[in-house]
């Protein structure tokens, strides 16, 4: 099996030793501290939206016959601050407050509803799966606005 160089600093794959791979005509990627390294033309142009080049290239290369050897701890590359310089949207996603079993429905008037339109009893069961839906949903939408850079959740961000 053939050693790896280093990974691709797009999508982490391997890049063999001796094998083609590709970097950024910009000083500040493949310098020796950032040294980006990319698989491919389409990986390197991923890094392109958040780097803000004005013009780039990608540069053909040959990997080395030796594994990198890494001198330092890994470093973690910064990416992409928002282009816009909008409001900076926190990555994490924090799922819910604890409560994440709780039921966000008025049983009475859930069951009253199903009751008139269909005349059926609803079981207790349904209030968690639909608690569970509506949790979701509100995950979704509160996706879509922060990524509106709102921190208010509107109905437009149900889709
Ligand atoms: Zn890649
Ligand atoms: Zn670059």
């Amino acid at each position: 099996m053939a050693q790896v160089w280093r990974s691709c600093s797009s999508c982490k794959k391997d890049i063999v030793v001796s094998s083609k791979y590709y970097e950024c005509s910009v000083s500040t990627c493949n310098g020796k501290r950032t040294g980006l390294v990319f698989c491919s033309v389409p990986c390197f142009e991923r890094h392109l939206p958040g780097a803000r080049h004005k013009d780039a290239a990608a540069i053909e290369n040959k990997a080395p016959a030796t594994p990198y050897q890494a001198d330092a701890p890994k470093r973690r590359i910064v990416v992409s601050k928002p282009a816009s310089g909008a409001t900076p949207s926190t990555p994490t996603v924090k799922s819910g407050s604890g409560n994440q079993h709780e039921v966000l429905v008025v049983a009475s008037k859930l069951k009253k509803y199903v009751q008139d339109s269909a005349g059926m009893n609803t079981s207790q069961a349904v209030m968690n799966v639909l608690s569970d839906k509506l949790r979701r949903l509100c995950d979704e939408a509160a996706e879509n606005a922060r990524r509106d850079g709102r921190k208010t959740l509107m109905d437009r961000d149900f889709k």
